[in-house]
């Protein structure tokens, strides 16, 4: 049977191999044996690409003194806004070690920049970075570090994680929630659209939450993009995405990422890895029912997210193509779910 690759829309590997100090050791090798992804399982799974996130945590003090955005039983549900010069300076610190790391000329994986770089990266088996910052804080109201960034390498851009920021607003960790809550986009946000449609950045809309999603839907040119998420109709968490917000995001011939990421898959938002695979199925065949295959990819959340039991880590994957195998897919929707359509949004929004 032919070996099919994955390009993935969302992982967090960076963050978890790179402590968030600015003295912390070069980004390579990518990964550690701990993570659920490094250089060399990412190979044995075929596994070539992925949007690798940028994330910037809040320091934990910070957080634990946030008591507005806990719930009466101290659950954080919304993490307070970060300082926007504490996500800039690491962000720029992080981009460095990439940079760095990438000139090493044993450094197995390379940053796409352009969609021939990614598609000869595939060619040539080579893991392709596209980079991805997590949540906006980096970038400035004048917009200006998106232009330093967009230089660097950067591709893609999630508005929001799941706080408020100068551009717009995530949605709470809640399960069970709802995406509809708070103001849509700023003027700002929108302006950074434009933008990123404008460089040929991916906007993408993870976290964001539904008044921000139609904004988004509204102001940008680019196929809608959401890189890891799942149906709100299955699974009531609100990072998820309502039928309707569905077929926008196929009207824009975009994508949803499907995330791995159980609590997003189970109706009850449990954090437990059991049938993980069976509610992940379940979710695919409902997104793909009502807006078809062309839609619809992997959002994996690996090293960011809770994982299912059949699926703990990234050597795993090729179990989802037998799943999908099981379930009666033909090998040309398999490989549209796992690459083709993620390129194809890729090269459309790349110029
Ligand atoms: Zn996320």
């Amino acid at each position: 049977m032919k070996k099919i690759p994955f390009f993935d829309g969302h992982n967090d590997t960076i963050t978890q191999t790179l402590p968030q100090k600015l003295s912390a050791p070069p980004l390579f090798p990518l990964g550690t044996p701990q993570t659920h992804i490094d250089a060399q399982r990412a190979q044995q799974a075929h596994y070539l690409g992925s949007l690798f996130a940028i994330f910037i945590e809040a320091d934990d003090e910070e957080e634990a003194d946030s008591a507005d955005y806990r719930t009466a039983s101290n659950q954080l549900i919304m993490p307070p806004p970060l300082d926007p010069r504490l996500a800039r300076q690491r962000t720029d610190a992080i981009f460095a070690q990439i940079l760095r790391a990438e000139r090493d000329p044993q450094c197995p994986w390379r940053i796409a920049r352009t969609y021939d770089e990614l598609q000869r990266n595939m060619q040539e088996e080579r893991l392709s970075l596209v980079l991805h910052i997590e949540g906006a804080e980096a970038i400035d109201f004048e917009l200006n570090s998106l232009e330093l960034y967009y230089q660097a390498g950067l591709r893609s851009l999630g508005l929001v994680w799941s706080r408020p920021n100068i551009f717009g607003n995530g949605v709470p960790f809640e399960r069970p929630g709802n995406p509809d809550c708070g103001f849509g986009l700023t003027p700002a946000g929108r302006r950074l659209v434009r933008r990123c449609n404008e460089l040929g950045i991916i906007v993408d809309m993870a976290h964001l939450n539904e008044k921000g999603f139609w904004d988004v839907a509204k102001a940008s040119a680019a196929p809608l993009v959401v890189s890891h998420s799942a149906s709100y109709s299955m699974a009531p968490s609100a990072r998820n995405l309502t039928d309707a917000q569905l077929r926008a995001i196929a009207d824009s011939d975009g994508i949803v990422g499907i995330t791995l990421h159980v609590a997003d898959l189970r109706p009850d938002g449990q954090y437990n890895p059991r049938r993980g695979l069976e509610y992940f199925m379940e979710h695919l065949s409902h997104i793909a029912e009502i807006i078809g295959i062309d839609h619809v990819g992997l959002g994996s959340d690996f090293d960011g997210a809770c994982m299912p039991e059949e699926l703990p880590e990234v050597s795993k994957l090729p179990k989802l193509l037998d799943a999908m195998r099981e379930a009666g897919l033909s090998e040309d929707d398999i490989e549209k779910f796992a690459y083709r359509n993620w390129l194809r949004v890729i090269r459309q929004t790349w110029h």
